[in-house]
């Protein structure tokens, strides 16, 4: 009985590979005529998985960011207590947070957020206190 080989395809444009080595996936390294570009499929591949990882990295970064903002902008005009609308009236989202915890000693829920904390288990009275995180 004759073996069948399965033809192999690049995994980024789905070439056939041909008679390359058996371990090959993608298509061999080559210049594009029209534009003088090199063409890889091996790095446009691997390249590709990064930037959904950088891209979702970036939209985390940015929410922290936006929700540091919004706290800043009330801590800064010495206004230490503030309601969740109001917060969210400058684009802040609680569910962006780096941890809740319950204080032990006052029994008020303690939120994280980049560079500061909301401290208290009313809505419209949330105290902001600064915080720092060691990396
Ligand atoms: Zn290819």
């Amino acid at each position: 009985m004759e073996k069948t080989k399965k033809e192999r395809r690049c995994l980024k444009c789905t070439e056939v590979l041909g008679d390359v080595h058996a371990s090959r996936k993608f298509c061999t390294p080559s210049v594009n005529e029209k534009d003088g570009t090199i063409n890889n499929c091996k790095d446009d591949y691997h390249n590709a998985k990064k930037k959904t990882l950088r891209d979702l990295a970036k939209n985390v970064v940015k929410f922290h960011l936006g929700n540091f903002k919004a706290i800043d902008y009330f801590f800064g005009l010495g206004k230490l207590v503030v309601s969740t609308v109001e917060l969210e009236g400058l684009g802040f989202k609680a569910s962006y947070n780096f941890g809740k915890r319950v204080d032990p000693k006052t029994n008020e829920a303690l939120v994280f957020y980049l560079g500061f904390l909301l401290r208290g288990n009313d809505k419209n009275k949330l105290k902001i206190e600064k915080h720092e995180y060691k990396f």
